[in-house]
């Protein structure tokens, strides 16, 4: 069955449609262009939108931690060490399967009525197929990986390297190369991985078309233990255990050398910007720009709900704007277009896709249709600057996914309340605290 979505078509951070649409069916965008001649060329009866919406690719969210949603509220006003240390490993230490799959269930539905039709998400050590399962069953698309750990991580998460790797390529086996979910090989970073456990997880990532997903250089505190442990900085470190290179993404990034970053883009390594996490943790300020400028691909991302306060893109890409020009003195760095594409095209790149993030002929049908019905929506000057500096979640009236409407009339089409409740009693008794 054909459907045709209709709007202003932002086919890409260079490309508009103004009284456009969109046809698609099956997973695939079938058709691109304007309404007089989709609505010509094709049955018009599943219509979706009008000539005053909008319609967007959807984002592409390069780092997350939907497990982490049960801690959202537990973690605040903390550094990373003790954010993490505190409650956050704790935490994953204590959920069981049925929490571990509510709180998957909560933050991917969090991220789909954001607009979010593809996250690179991190599980924790225990329940992972379930985690897996979690994903595929939500609706989104996505690299979702067991989070990797062999070291200097509370008891209830460790366990011996072979254990942790055979784990990994078991999952990798049911998610390859291709699906809508797929497995990525994701050591939480130095500190909690041996060197083995760097090396062979980067080496089998490679050798199945798969992504690495990491932390790197998000805090100095970090970046200290790392050249402790490994008598380098955190990126050569990296490089020497076959890291780097055009399979992994690296999350944060911020506290890097000239010659890391060069090293970073040598290698074709992507950055994973995530703008409120480093503010709130008090982490720092991405180099974004200088990334870019090295042609280092750059994603924007929303972290663990405990890191940001929870799953908005709309405010990450603000804030990747604004925080730039405001420590810079330079209104002009990171432009309304330049964010947007980080948002979609950019982090589509980041995680080595090439058919989503724009709104192509052939491409998953992966799409936002923005309803600019509210006061915040009027005037409309120019697309780009409503998406970026004005747009909220509140304005996505529909979102599908690999062609599957997900949300429609600004809900989920999935019912997830049934998952509210196990969160709230999770808070209620704080397991963190007390359980073993
Ligand atoms: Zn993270």
């Amino acid at each position: 069955m054909v459907e045709i979505i209709r709007g202003t078509v932002i086919q890409s951070s260079d490309a508009v449609i103004e009284n456009g649409a969109v046809a698609i069916e099956h997973d695939e965008i079938i058709a691109v262009g304007t309404w007089d001649n989709i609505s010509r060329d094709y049955d018009t009866s599943q219509l979706h939108g009008s000539a005053d919406h909008v319609l967007i690719p959807g984002f592409v969210n390069t780092h997350s931690h939907a497990v982490q949603t049960l801690f959202r509220g537990a973690a605040d006003d903390r550094d990373l060490l003790s954010w993490l240390e505190e409650v956050i490993l704790p935490g994953e230490a204590t959920l069981t399967e049925k929490e571990l799959v509510a709180s998957c269930r909560i933050g991917y539905g969090e991220m789909l009525l954001a607009g979010i039709t593809t996250t690179n998400d991190m599980l924790t050590a225990n329940h992972s197929a379930a985690g897996l399962k979690a994903a595929e069953e939500s609706g989104i698309r996505g690299r979702v990986g067991k989070m990797l750990m062999d070291r200097n991580v509370p008891d209830g998460l460790l366990a011996p390297t072979d254990e942790v790797l055979e784990e990994a390529h078991h999952l990798a086996d049911l998610y390859p190369q291709g699906g809508r979910i797929q497995y990525s090989y994701a050591p939480r970073f130095i500190p909690t991985c041996s060197d083995k456990l760097m090396a062979e997880s980067s080496q089998a990532a490679r050798e199945r078309g798969l992504m690495v997903h990491t932390h790197a250089s998000e805090n100095q505190k970090e970046c200290a233990w790392v050249e402790e442990l490994t008598g380098e900085s955190n990126i050569h470190a990296l490089h020497q255990f076959g890291v780097l290179g055009e399979h992994t993404v690296l999350a944060h990034g911020i506290w890097t050398s000239e010659t890391e970053m060069k090293l970073i883009a040598d290698t074709g390594t992507s950055i994973s910007h995530n703008p409120t996490s480093n503010a709130k943790l008090g982490s720092g300020i991405a180099p974004v720009p200088e990334y870019l400028a090295q042609g280092t691909p750059v994603g924007l991302a929303t972290d663990g709900s405990p890191a940001t306060g929870g799953h908005d893109f709309f405010l990450e890409m603000k804030l990747s704007g604004f925080l730039q020009k405001s420590t810079r003195n330079d209104p002009k760095v990171l432009p309304a277009r330049t964010v947007f594409n980080i948002a979609t095209a950019g982090g589509a790149q980041a995680l080595n896709y090439s058919d989503i993030g724009k709104i192509e002929v052939g491409y998953k049908a992966d799409l936002v249709l923005l309803n600019p019905s509210l006061p915040h929506a009027y005037p409309r000057y120019d697309p780009f600057s409503y998406i970026v500096y004005t747009a909220q979640t509140r304005d996505i009236q529909a979102v599908w996914v690999n062609g599957n409407q997900q949300v429609s009339e600004s809900n989920l089409v999935k019912d997830i309340s049934p998952y509210f409740d196990i969160a709230q009693s999770y808070a209620r008794d704080q397991p963190f605290l007390t359980r073993d």
